[in-house]
């Protein structure tokens, strides 16, 4: 299928779909994160494994993998079937299934911090539920957020982030920066943004006493793959404490991923409120908000969630199908083939001569091209090649293998040793070509 061959890949179907497509769907696509890419984005009619075909009939090896939620790949077969079976009963019943149950009592016995969840659609709006739960438990309104950070699209937290973040003031407490043209700027007012990674910072903003909540990616997955410094997830819990405040971790990303139990479990720190999605159902639309009993029991005390499409049964099906394919010996399988796959791409690139750091987890890593260290912070992967990066990435795409232009790799339990293999051919042929 031309994979590691020269760069021969074709998408003028996938274009000029695209184009017929922006004639009822505004821009070509649903979610603006898709419109980037050269050549443009992609129309795939199927996965398989670890897999997409696209309209142009290409088949690609996939490293977005539904931007990290199809932990198990496109077409997990138990999943599927779990999924089919649960929609043969009835698609939506506005009150509870015995599912949902089995699916809740899964998660909290699996996540450190969950005693007790509730199941939303998406990251962005459990994201919502858990600040207001903060504003709510603690009587204050300033949540700290951290540069480069993503927890969804709304006014309130779409501040510092990608994408158009150009980072802007001190590194340690920079300059707030708006994220979309339309957006509320006031809305901006609840929030403290910080650097990521820095103690000093964090403490010093929490003694000023008004702070409801520190939310932060416990390893920073949106720029970068960033694993906190030593001591940091344990600090700021000790911060947050000392001054009142919630620390909620934003595991939409490194939940299940990481970890079974995700960052909190990898790295033994325990925040009062985490926030999955993504990988949790293999990519059905579920989302969660879980911690501590007394905080998620506010939500039958007053405090307001909803959302017509939680705990959508077809959807809790697949979570709770997916949580058991989620062993141990999964992750020890998986995250073999995903450090072959790092170790093979840096042997590449250094012999290419390319200066480059791949970092991050077995399961997702991020390769920045001209960096001479890890990146640590936001500012750090700011200042790597990303135009460089760039044309690799497309060079990579002609010859079959699908990776984010911002250097994100997402490895699946379907990226196995011949994909792997498959993919560093492609690598060697991307480096020589750019
Ligand atoms: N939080 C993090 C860490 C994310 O990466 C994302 C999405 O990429 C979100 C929240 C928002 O989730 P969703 O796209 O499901 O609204």
């Amino acid at each position: 299928n031309g994979i590691g061959q020269a760069g021969t890949l074709r998408f003028e179907e996938s274009a000029r779909q695209i184009a017929e497509n922006a004639r009822f769907i505004a821009g070509g696509v649903n979610s603006n994160f898709r419109l980037g890419m050269a050549p443009g984005p992609l129309v795939f009619e199927r996965g398989e494994g670890a897999y997409l075909i696209d309209i142009d009939g290409n088949r690609i090896i996939d490293y977005y993998c539904g931007m990290g939620a199809t932990v198990l790949g496109h077409t997990p077969a138990p999943v599927l079937e779990a999924a089919r079976q649960q929609a043969e009963k009835g698609i939506l019943f506005a009150g509870q299934t015995p599912i949902e149950y089995e699916a809740a009592k899964l998660i909290c016995e699996r996540v450190p911090s969950a005693e007790r969840l509730r199941f939303g659609s998406s990251g962005s709006e459990v994201a919502q539920a858990a600040m207001r739960l903060a504003r709510a438990a603690t009587g204050r309104r300033t949540i700290v957020k951290f540069e480069g950070h993503y927890h969804g699209w709304f006014d309130n937290i779409l501040w510092s982030t990608a994408p158009g973040l150009n980072a802007a003031g001190p590194e340690d407490v920079p300059t707030p920066v708006i994220g979309s043209r339309g957006q509320d700027p006031q809305a901006g007012e609840g929030l403290a943004i910080l650097g990521w990674n820095d103690l000093a910072a964090l403490e010093a903003r929490l003694a000023k006493g008004d702070v409801a909540a520190v939310l932060m990616e416990p390893a920073m997955c949106n720029q970068g793959a960033i694993a906190p410094v030593p001591g940091y997830l344990e600090g700021a819990l000790a911060a947050c404490r000392r001054h009142g405040a919630l620390l909620i971790f934003d595991e939409v990303i490194t939940g299940f991923r990481l970890a079974r139990g995700g960052a909190q479990e990898r790295f033994g720190v325990t925040p009062d409120l985490t926030l999955m999605a993504k990988a949790i159902a293999n990519g059905f639309p579920v989302a969660a908000i879980a911690g501590r009993a007394d905080l998620l029991d506010l939500f039958a005390d007053g405090v307001l969630h909803g959302g017509t499409f939680n705990a959508q049964p077809i959807a809790m099906a697949a979570l709770v199908a997916t949580q058991k394919l989620l062993t141990p010996a999964h992750y020890q399988r998986s995250s073999a083939h995903g450090e072959a796959l790092q170790d093979g791409i840096r042997t590449i690139l250094a012999e290419a001569g390319i200066k480059a750091q791949v970092a991050g987890f077995p399961l997702m890593f991020h390769v920045a091209f001209g960096l001479d260290a890890p990146a640590q912070n936001y500012r750090d992967v700011a200042r790597s090649d990303k135009v460089a990066y760039g044309r690799f990435a497309h060079a990579l795409l002609r010859r079959g293998v699908r990776v984010l232009e911002r250097g994100a790799w997402f490895v699946s339990s379907e990226h196995d040793g011949a994909i792997v293999d498959a993919t560093l051919d492609a690598v060697r042929g991307a480096v020589t070509e750019i």
